[in-house]
């Protein structure tokens, strides 16, 4: 493993990376941030939604599936179900039927009617803007609920962190942590409030496209002077 050469004329190497001021970091992700937003400038959610209720469905059918998949199964899932209401009434057997594909579909189809008797009983069938509302909800938890404030609602309440942000975020060393919620913390210390939920759909393109799991393609990385696991 080596590093670059930063615009400062420094090289980022793990060592270095290691003894970086915050302030040095939060400018370095400034940079990273910078760069991948003229590398993906039509990054954004990949699930498809036109209501917050729509996204909140999706997202909880997400879990441990691809965003493609969901976007398969969700035209016909939202035409049965257009409202709370709905979730909260159609027979278990039939919602399973519609979501089999996703996977874990009996738990997510237990989620999906606890959720709409939820909305229904506490929130008049509408999905809150609120954090503290949302994860409240049956099978939403914080990750779920940064989805629906950030790309429904466009209030940046945290950073949600699948496994390519957690993982690439570890790589160009923004965080030592590997719980989900600490390197959120850390993320959140990092990049500006008002990029949060961009920098995820920044690094989820990021990962399927470059700087993938299993073989990461440094030499073609936009990145690769900025952070210190580039193997080049
Ligand atoms: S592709 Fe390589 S240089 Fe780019 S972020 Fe991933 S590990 Fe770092």
């Amino acid at each position: 493993m080596n590093g670059g050469v930063t615009a400062a004329g420094g090289r980022i190497t793990p060592a270095r990376a290691r003894r970086e001021s915050k302030r040095a970091r939060k400018a370095r992700t400034e940079e990273i941030l910078a760069r991948l937003k003229a590398e993906y400038p039509d990054s954004r959610c990949a699930l498809t939604f036109r209501n917050p209720l729509e996204l909140l469905v999706a997202t909880i059918l997400s879990a441990q599936c691809t965003d493609k998949r969901v976007n398969m199964v969700t035209p016909e899932l939202f035409r049965r179900c257009p409202t709370a209401a709905d979730y909260a009434e159609i027979p278990s057997e039939e919602l399973e039927g519609l979501i089999r594909s996703t996977g874990f579909f009996r738990n997510k189809a237990k989620s999906l009617r606890g959720m709409g008797q939820a909305l229904v009983d506490e929130h008049d069938g509408e999905v809150p803007p609120e954090m503290k509302a949302l994860v409240a909800l049956p099978g939403v938890a914080r990750k779920t609920a940064n989805v629906v404030l950030g790309n429904a609602y466009g209030i940046a309440e945290g950073v949600v962190v699948d496994t390519h942000v957690g993982r690439i975020s570890s790589l160009l060393a923004l965080t030592a942590e590997k719980n989900p919620v600490k390197v959120e913390r850390d993320l959140m210390a990092l990049v500006p409030q008002s990029d949060w939920t961009l920098w995820s759909h920044l690094l989820i393109d990021h990962g399927r496209a470059v700087c993938k799991a299993r073989r990461p393609d440094c030499e073609s990385c936009v990145l690769v002077d900025r952070c210190p696991s580039a193997q080049v």
